[in-house]
């Protein structure tokens, strides 16, 4: 049996709701910006308790428009170094100049020490990534420096689907959150993103900006430098009906992971990111640092060659100021940063994952750490 490195779960009730949606869909001719999207943007802010959500193209134009939208032309925005190259992209693309932070080796995310080391005259931003659906206890110290000078916080949620820190959910503890449906995450529409957030005026820009920055959907002055960042409700559609699943999916993942947190216990010097009191992940990745000098390309090899166990790619395996296109946004070495890409693997997490394949995880990982770490 082989353990693949990502599934996505559509099963066949979600399939018959999707199929019955675009049928629909396509009777009406409604394809964008329609009752769909509207649906999935209302289900998505009560699952996690926001006043309003927009839906967008994707993940990464929900990071932009927020961005857009606090207005960081010219300014820093602060990022951290262990994130997705969207991250900072979004930076990029909204005129802004990215400034590479050094994380915290418990969470994977900006500390409180590691922000301010970043934190310039011009900070417009900071955007706090929650690495694997892990939300850092020092969320609220982080905002508190934010609030402090000013500085909007914003959220990279796109792995944080339904996770949560003392209850709250991900996306509300700063100005928005931003999160992506891209097929690899804990609920998927295909393509898309959302943003979520208590600002009626921050709603309003990202409507305008979604669609040409336009004025009005009728209208046809243009208000902003928006672009075509709608998403369309053929996607809306798969997005609202995977949704429903988000707790169910949560649930399973979580098991699967205090499994692995059981099992990896007895494997000396193997460190696994484990959950900080309070937090309650999604576990959009179960990441593990190997022990020191361990070959990760050889541990990830021996587990599918010889267990069948396919890990999926790393949460990162290259920290962004090592990132050829970021070499302009370089600054010192950031070696927690450094240190965590390098060792780190992720343990396959299906949503809707068997009793059977965990334990074949398990065990070959207990295998291949005997022979290549033992
Ligand atoms: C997936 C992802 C994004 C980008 O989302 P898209 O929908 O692919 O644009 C941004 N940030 C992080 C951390 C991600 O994992």
């Amino acid at each position: 049996m082989v353990v693949p490195a990502a599934r996505i779960v559509f099963d066949e009730n979600d399939r018959a709701a999707v199929a019955d949606a675009v049928t629909e869909i396509l009777s009406t001719g409604a394809l964008t910006l329609g009752p769909w999207t509207q649906r999935f943007e209302n289900a998505f802010a009560t699952e996690h308790g926001a006043s309003h959500a927009v839906a967008l193209a994707s993940g990464t134009a929900a990071l932009e428009v927020i961005l857009r939208t606090v207005g960081v032309r010219g300014r820093d925005v602060v990022v951290p170094a262990v994130t997705f190259y969207a991250t900072a992209g979004a930076v990029l693309h909204a005129g802004g100049r990215p400034v590479l932070a050094d994380v915290d080796p418990a969470t994977l995310a900006l500390g409180p020490d590691t922000l301010r080391a970043a934190l310039t005259p011009d900070t417009a931003a900071v955007v706090l990534v929650h690495i694997g659906g892990l939300i850092t206890p020092d969320v609220d110290a982080l905002r508190a420096i934010c609030d402090e000078r000013g500085i909007p916080l914003v959220e990279d949620a796109a792995h944080a689907h339904g996770s949560s820190f003392q209850g709250r959910p991900a996306g509300t503890f700063g100005l928005a959150g931003a999160f992506s449906f891209y097929p690899t995450k804990v609920t998927t529409s295909g393509e898309g993103g959302m943003i979520i957030t208590e600002s009626a005026e921050l709603r309003d820009e990202a409507r305008i900006y979604r669609d040409q920055g336009k004025g009005a959907f009728t209208a046809n002055h243009h208000v902003r430098e928006g672009a075509s960042w709608r998403m369309s409700e053929l996607n809306a559609a798969v997005g609202t009906v995977h949704l429903r699943r988000l707790k169910e999916f949560v649930e399973t993942r979580r098991r699967v992971a205090r499994r692995y947190d059981a099992a990896l216990a007895d494997l000396a010097g193997i460190e696994p990111i484990t959950e900080p009191a309070g937090c309650r992940g999604n576990y959009y990745k179960y990441v593990a640092l190997l022990p020191h000098g361990v070959d990760r390309a050889r541990f990830k090899q021996a587990l599918a060659e010889d267990h069948g166990v396919r890990l999926s790619g790393e949460v990162y395996d290259l920290p962004l100021h090592h990132q050829p296109v970021f070499a302009d946004h370089r600054g010192g070495p950031l070696p927690v940063a450094e240190d965590v890409c390098a060792r780190q693997i992720c343990l396959p997490v299906h949503s809707d994952m068997t009793e059977d394949e965990t334990d074949q995880v398990i065990e070959a990982v207990a295998a291949v750490h005997r022979r290549l770490a033992g």
